[in-house]
């Protein structure tokens, strides 16, 4: 998408050769014109995969799982972080790893808000090592939904979570491929 690349190439700051900062635009300070073309090509490119639910992890993409959802004319519905185990019967939850933090927490979901056999769109911010995705459809495998894609905003392809996903059988469809990040360089693929 070539409107988001050039806003990495003009406000994304390559923080080391692993992490991309971009708060300018997409997880602090939000550019909502471009979150809403965002959302736009995400529902044409899954249009045809009868989405009954968009699903994303709070909270950096939550704004373009939300614009994704409006277009596509379905709910969004926001899997939680929580920093320790609570004990609950009416929520899903599994522990993830989180790239940036360096540490684990619980992801969580009300069981009111997944029904067996929806089709649900993952959207989420980045792609690093795919822990994130990944706790998701483990939270959806277990409510017995079905993963009829994954969408993300900026994919750093040089680490392992697009593969990862894809050996997990999900179509894996990035806005922006990252192939290098160095001091002052971003390279996209
Ligand atoms: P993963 O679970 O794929 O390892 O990491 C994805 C999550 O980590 C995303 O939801 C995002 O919040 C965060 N993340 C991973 N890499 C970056 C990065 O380079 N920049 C920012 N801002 N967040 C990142």
């Amino acid at each position: 998408m070539d409107l988001l690349k050039e806003k990495i190439l003009k406000e994304g700051i390559a923080v080391n050769e692993n992490i991309l900062k971009v708060d300018s635009f997409l997880n602090h300070q939000i550019d909502t014109n471009l979150m809403m073309e965002i959302g736009k090509n995400f529902a044409t490119y899954f249009q045809a995969k009868n989405i009954d639910k968009v699903v994303t992890i709070e909270s950096s993409g939550i704004a373009p799982a939300f614009t994704t959802a409006h277009f596509l004319g379905v709910p969004l519905v926001v899997f939680k972080k929580q920093n320790s185990s609570i004990l609950n019967q009416d929520i899903w939850e599994t522990t993830v790893h989180s790239f940036t933090k360096n540490s684990d927490y619980r992801l969580t979901a009300s069981k009111k808000f997944l029904k067996e056999n929806e089709n649900i769109l993952i959207i989420d911010d980045f792609l690093a090592n795919g822990e994130a995705v990944l706790g998701a459809s483990r939270i959806l495998n277990a409510a017995k939904c079905k993963v009829q894609g994954v969408g993300i905003v900026i994919e750093k392809s040089f680490q392992p979570g697009r593969c990862k996903l894809e050996n997990a059988g999900f179509d894996v469809y990035s806005l922006a491929r990252i192939a290098r990040l160095g001091n002052g360089v971003i390279e996209f693929i």
